[in-house]
């Protein structure tokens, strides 16, 4: 196996809720709640869930952006968790981000210049002429005209603001870029050319990309690897081809029918989950996911599911385990394979699609 780049284990990230004259902790919002996970070095991993689910204060936690309360981030070997002051700076130059909102992110008082040259100054890297050099060059590279670094963010468009914020991150050469959402606030024409840019950059700069986004196309096409997060766990984690060929989890499931898609053949039968998303700071007892499960039984509501591994396939579902359980001590009542079926699918896909009401389609290859 490639060596990882980062390894994240149990990491939790608890934000305490105050209240009375004197703020008392009465309770946490559990942001973050054990996750475990890797990127290998050159990987896309992209990490997906709705809204809330945590997704963004994972990435933010991981760079250290907030202190975790507790667990363990290893980058490239070294254990950052702890780090403090210039031991921390200086791996902070490895780890980079990409933030959602291109308009918010960029100070308004500073020009082009200053903001992509302000993590330079930071870290002292080069003279004065060397870091303007430097500037110059990250433009150009993100398809900006050099000429323009002495202008203001607002003097462009939200594609143009991105691309800034994406050379903010560039300039400081790292390794790995946690990007926040990057597309979300953009029109669909500049997504795909931001998209392209970062996929150009990647293979340019053997970059390591955690992804973050609610859009989960995109992650189809950008991602080798997918997470997906539910009230602050990694429920279900696979290859990119996997997971939307075959996912297991109901909630990944009910995800994915959610995609809109022209093609008849990668139309999946939709799947409305009842309910909202409850709180993370009350979070169900058992599967976190049980309320809105179309499967969940008794099982589901007092003890939360493990999150297993079945080639290479991880997912956290009574469930699913059990039915892949049964497959396998049974192989002889297995479904045959038809002529079309996919010899190489592995075990797990195959009993997904014994799932009620959420029955497996082929789907085509990525959009283009
Ligand atoms: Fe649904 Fe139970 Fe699986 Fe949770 S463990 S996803 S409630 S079937």
């Amino acid at each position: 196996m490639t060596h990882s780049l980062l390894m994240v284990r149990e990491l939790r990230q608890y934000f305490p809720i105050r209240r009375g004259v004197f703020r008392r902790v009465v309770g946490h919002v559990r942001a973050v709640d054990g996750v475990s996970l890797f990127i290998r070095r050159g990987e896309t991993l992209g990490l997906v869930g709705e809204s809330g689910c945590g997704k963004t204060t994972l990435g933010r936690t991981i760079l250290r952006l907030i202190e975790p309360t507790e667990g363990q981030i290893d980058f490239d070997g070294q254990d950052i968790t702890r780090l403090r002051g210039r031991a921390l700076r200086a791996a902070r130059r490895d780890m980079q981000i990409v933030f959602q909102d291109p308009y918010a992110s960029l100070n308004p008082r500073m020009t082009v210049r200053a903001i992509v040259e302000e993590g330079l100054k930071i870290h002292r890297l080069g003279t004065a002429a060397q870091r303007l050099e430097k500037v110059a060059q990250t433009l150009d590279e993100v398809g900006l005209d050099p000429s323009y670094m002495d202008r203001y963010p607002h003097e462009f468009s939200g594609g143009q603001r991105q691309r800034i914020g994406i050379a903010r991150a560039l300039a400081l050469a790292p390794r790995l870029l946690v990007l926040d959402e990057p597309i979300s606030a953009l029109d669909v024409s500049i997504q795909s050319q931001i998209i392209n840019l970062l996929t150009e950059l990647k293979s340019r700069h053997s970059l390591t990309y955690l992804f973050i986004s609610h859009d989960l196309s995109v992650v189809e096409y950008i991602a080798d690897r997918v997470a997906v997060m539910y009230l602050g766990e990694i429920i279900e984690l696979a290859t990119s081809e996997a997971l939307y060929r075959n996912p297991l989890h109901p909630y990944t499931r009910a995800l994915l029918s959610a995609i809109p898609s022209i093609d008849p053949q990668r139309r999946r039968q939709r799947i409305i989950l009842p309910g909202d998303v409850p709180s993370p700071a009350n979070p169900p007892p058992g599967c976190r996911f049980h309320p809105r499960c179309p499967l969940a039984e008794d099982l589901c509501r007092r003890q939360a599911p493990p999150l297993v591994t079945i080639d290479d396939h991880a997912f956290a579902c009574h469930v699913v385990q059990r039915e892949l359980a049964q497959q396998r001590t049974a192989p002889d009542q297995r479904p045959q394979p038809g002529p079309h079926d996919d010899d190489s699918a592995a075990p797990a896909a195959k009993a997904a699609g014994r799932i009620p009401g959420a029955q497996p389609e082929e789907r085509g290859s990525p959009p283009a």
